[in-house]
């Protein structure tokens, strides 16, 4: 006889390990099929965690050889020793994924190892590393297996010279020169640490901005501040072939309108151009499960696909790849299956960039709002004009919060600038509770912090801030 649960959740990413967690409160018997040696997903083992980890040793190492002597702190000049800063972000994430083994068996959660096959509504085959195979059963099976890397056609990822995210997480030694091709959140993220590590970085785009999504005020701001850091950027380009033949790779670049293209010397490549839903081996077809033109498993506003009884959420389906909007839905998804009302509030999801400065955001665009007849305010306060940001000596960056032009609500805030990931969490509260631009420049802030500069910006839709 299969093991019966009332929940198999495949897949324990951030989406999948919260869902079963959630599940388990509510009372259902539940199960989780991983195919990896550790749960946690990509977002643990190799995404936000360990990539966090890296954007904060290097921010240190960058600021001990830069900013500490001007503060007084005589270090000298700060050596790299890269094993010991790769350990300590596998630490980090060692640490973490404990953490989700430990919560699966808090709550009596059940874990099957291997590769997990939908062979019909509510049985799945789990095939372990060894070839074993068994399999359980359900009343339902939400699908949580996330996504992998985007690739480039005709450039094979070795994750050694030319990497993915996954590689340039683990490079042996500082590459000399580092090409990044993508200007999105990881390519920059990554290219930071390099840059910071020694690298000289080149980021190459195939749009004439970075950041592509991001309000362009902040994104242009932002791609200075890089620039200023010594990251290189070539937009409107693509990266057409890598010939890893000889010692340096030789990376060709075209203009993405067409033209002639220019070759360019690098020791490391790292493809960044976006990830793609991962559903490899699940047997989705076999049981009538349609994909959209993206490769995502298409879902209904509960979660729920096409076949009775089997749900999907997080980076598989369609919006935001992103490790909280794939948790949020985990739990929604857990509730609406256990009869209750679950819901995700998909116009505030809020958007960090980790780098230095952060860049950080949530809800509508300016460009959104031209695009759908909004008329709307704009309040902006630079941190220059911020006292605790000055004694920081951290003043690059501003706050910018867009409000409705009849209703005073708060449409969108932007932020880049020192702490901006922090700093958001205000902003989606505010927006989450209908707030007006004048309930957060009437909401007492701490004096003195970087939030102040939202109070501020608060107060600029009103043409009325203090400190400008
Ligand atoms: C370098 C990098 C940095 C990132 N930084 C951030 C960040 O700072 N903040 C943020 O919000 N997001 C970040 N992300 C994105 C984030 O990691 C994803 O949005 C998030 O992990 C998605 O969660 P998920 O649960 O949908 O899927 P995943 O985390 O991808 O987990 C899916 C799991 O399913 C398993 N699986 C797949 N198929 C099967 C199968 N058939 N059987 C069994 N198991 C299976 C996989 O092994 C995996 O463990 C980053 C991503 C990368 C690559």
């Amino acid at each position: 006889m299969p093991d019966n649960y009332d929940l198999i959740v495949i897949g324990t990413g951030p989406g999948g390990y919260v869902c079963a967690i959630r599940a388990a409160q509510l009372g259902m018997k539940v199960a989780v099929v991983e195919k990896e040696k550790t749960f946690g997903g990509t977002c643990l083992n190799v995404g936000c965690i360990p990539s966090k980890a890296l954007l904060h040793a290097s921010e240190l190492f960058d600021e001990a050889g830069h900013v500490f002597g001007k503060m007084g702190i005589k270090v000298g000049t700060p050596a790299l020793d890269l094993p010991t800063m790769l350990r300590f972000k596998d630490e980090a994430v060692d640490g973490n994924v404990k953490g989700v083994a430990f919560l699966l068996r808090k709550n009596k959660i059940d874990a099957h190892v291997g590769i997990g096959r939908i062979v019909a509504p509510g049985r799945v085959e789990v095939k372990a590393a060894d070839g074993a195979t068994a399999t359980i059963e359900a009343k339902a099976i939400v699908v949580a297996t996330g996504s992998d890397v985007a690739r480039l056609k005709g450039i094979t990822i070795d994750e050694k010279r030319i990497v993915s995210s996954t590689g340039a997480l683990s490079l042996a030694k500082v590459p000399q020169r580092l090409l990044v091709v993508g200007a999105g959140v990881i390519g920059l993220e990554l290219g930071s640490v390099w840059r910071r590590l020694g690298a000289q970085v080149m980021v190459v785009e195939f749009l004439d901005r970075i950041l592509p999504g991001i309000d362009t005020d902040v994104a242009r701001q932002f791609q200075r501040l890089l620039e200023k850091q010594g990251i290189g950027f070539k937009l409107a380009s693509k990266v057409t072939a890598i010939d890893s033949s000889g010692r340096a790779l030789k990376a060709s670049i075209e203009p993405a309108a067409g033209g002639a293209a220019i070759a360019i010397d690098a020791d490391v490549a790292l493809i960044a151009i976006g990830r793609v839903p991962y559903t490899a081996g699940l047997g989705l077809e076999a049981i009538g499960l349609k994909l959209d033109n993206r490769g995502r498993v298409p879902v209904d506003g509960h979660f729920a696909t096409t076949v009775p009884g089997i749900y999907a959420i997080g980076d598989v389906i369609a919006g935001p790849m992103l490790a909280h909007k794939a948790e949020d839905e985990g739990v929604a998804v857990a509730e609406i299956i256990a009869g209750k009302a679950g819901h995700v509030n998909y116009d505030v999801i809020p958007n960090v960039i980790y780098t230095s400065p952060e860049v950080a955001s949530v809800g509508k665009t300016e460009e959104e709002l031209k695009a759908s007849n909004v008329a709307y305010n704009v309040g902006k306060f630079p941190f220059s004009a911020n006292g605790r940001a000055k004694a920081n000596q951290q003043t690059d960056g501003f706050v910018k919060i867009l409000a409705d032009a009849k209703t005073d609500r708060v449409l969108g805030v932007h932020i880049v600038g020192a702490d901006a990931g922090n700093m958001i969490a205000e902003a989606a509260i505010a927006m989450e509770f209908g707030a007006a631009a004048e309930d957060i420049a009437r909401t007492c802030h701490a004096h003195p912090t970087l939030p102040e500069a939202v109070k501020e910006a608060a107060l600029a839709v009103d043409k009325r801030a203090i400190h400008m």
